[in-house]
């Protein structure tokens, strides 16, 4: 049974040596107990504040040093004494980043028979979700509004712009390169989609935005929320998801103090922000977002978007990556075939 843990706590961008790739023996299960074999591994941004000693608000606790790293699975039951849960099944699951979890059953979904398991940790799953309900609930986009997203093909950007488009609005997309911005325009259908690398991007993003910004779906925070704030027109609604830029930052970035700024708009044209956390909305939610996704992945109105990295050793570089932009799409790590 393979592990990675976490061997220490980075300050800044995370490196190989924040890893440690460790041999166990594989457990037994208790009564009650159910033995998973991790088939597919999500790798998510959320995964870098919880290597923090402070977590997030929304966790209990932090990953510890030397405790494997966290995280979402599909996973297959190779061992059971619960009987909800028989041998050969297929769930969701939290086993983090091992070969090998136990489970009281309590945390596990039934994913039934599925031919791209993997699609229930991306598009069918946890950031398609976000997607839903963070753009529709919040966002409210209406047809010929402007909605505006960054990390536009990755997990949650890809579905938030396609749905956006759905919903009949102009979608401007903000992603980490031409190559992403030429698939989010050619394949997902966005209406333009900008390089955050390249100069000026708040001129280009106000070109772009000649009706000013109706929606801004918030991934990410940094420079690209500058770029948005003048741009944000009467009543915008501002779903404040996550702020990825910001998640190795150890010290306030230089320059303006800009909050003042940015209440004041707020404030004077009337925008509604709301931050959320998508565990809050499964007992509520999630069969409506189950309905419409996957209706609009099946008539391919939605079009999947996967990135997958084969071994499990390979999850810290995969992920390292993923902080500095290098996934197209949602990052999955192939552990076993199962
Ligand atoms: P992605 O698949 O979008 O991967 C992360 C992407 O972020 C990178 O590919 C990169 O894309 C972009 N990025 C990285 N660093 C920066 C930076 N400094 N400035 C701008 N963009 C950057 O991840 P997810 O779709 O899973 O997550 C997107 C956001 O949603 C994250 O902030 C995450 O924390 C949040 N989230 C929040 C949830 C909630 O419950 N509120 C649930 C799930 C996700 P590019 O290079 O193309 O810009």
């Amino acid at each position: 049974n393979r592990r990675v843990v976490l061997a220490a706590r980075p300050r800044g961008l995370p490196t190989s040596t924040h890893f440690r790739i460790e041999e166990t023996a594989v457990p037994t299960p208790g009564e009650g107990q159910v033995l998973l074999r991790t088939l597919s591994l999500s790798l998510d941004p959320y995964m870098r504040p919880m290597m923090n000693e402070v977590p997030p608000a929304y966790a209990d606790a932090s990953v510890a040093v030397g405790a494997p790293m966290v995280g979402g699975t599909v996973n297959r039951v190779v061992a059971s004494r619960n009987p909800s849960f028989r041998v050969g099944d297929l769930v969701l699951g939290n086993a983090g980043w091992q070969d090998y979890a136990l489970s009281d059953g309590q945390d596990l979904v039934a994913l039934g028979e599925m031919q791209q398991p993997s699609l229930a940790l991306g598009v069918l799953g946890m950031p398609g979700f976000t997607a839903h309900v963070g753009l529709l609930d919040i966002g409210e986009p209406k047809a010929g509004e402007t909605v505006v997203v960054a990390a536009a093909t990755g997990a949650v950007g890809a579905v938030v712009g396609q749905v956006a488009k759905l919903k009949g609005a102009r979608v401007v997309g903000i992603a980490g390169g031409a190559d992403k911005c030429r698939y989010a325009v050619e394949v997902l259908g966005f209406d333009v989609c900008l390089d955050r690398r390249e100069p000026k991007l708040a001129e280009r993003l106000a070109a772009a935005c000649p009706r000013g910004i109706d929606v801004y779906f918030e991934n990410v925070g940094g420079e690209v929320f500058e770029a948005v704030v003048p741009l944000l027109n009467h009543h915008a609604r501002v779903p404040l998801c996550g702020t990825i830029a910001s998640y190795n930052e150890d010290a306030p970035p230089p320059g303006p103090n800009l909050l003042p700024k940015v209440m004041s708009v707020f404030q004077t044209k009337r925008v509604r922000a709301q931050g959320f956390i998508i565990l809050d909305h499964y007992g509520a939610r999630y069969d409506a977002f189950r309905r419409d996704m996957d209706a609009w992945v099946a008539e391919g109105r939605v079009k999947l978007l996967e990135d997958t990295v084969d071994g499990l050793e390979n999850a810290p570089g995969a992920f390292i990556g993923m902080l500095q932009g290098k996934n197209v799409g949602k990052l999955v790590v192939r552990v076993s075939e199962g």
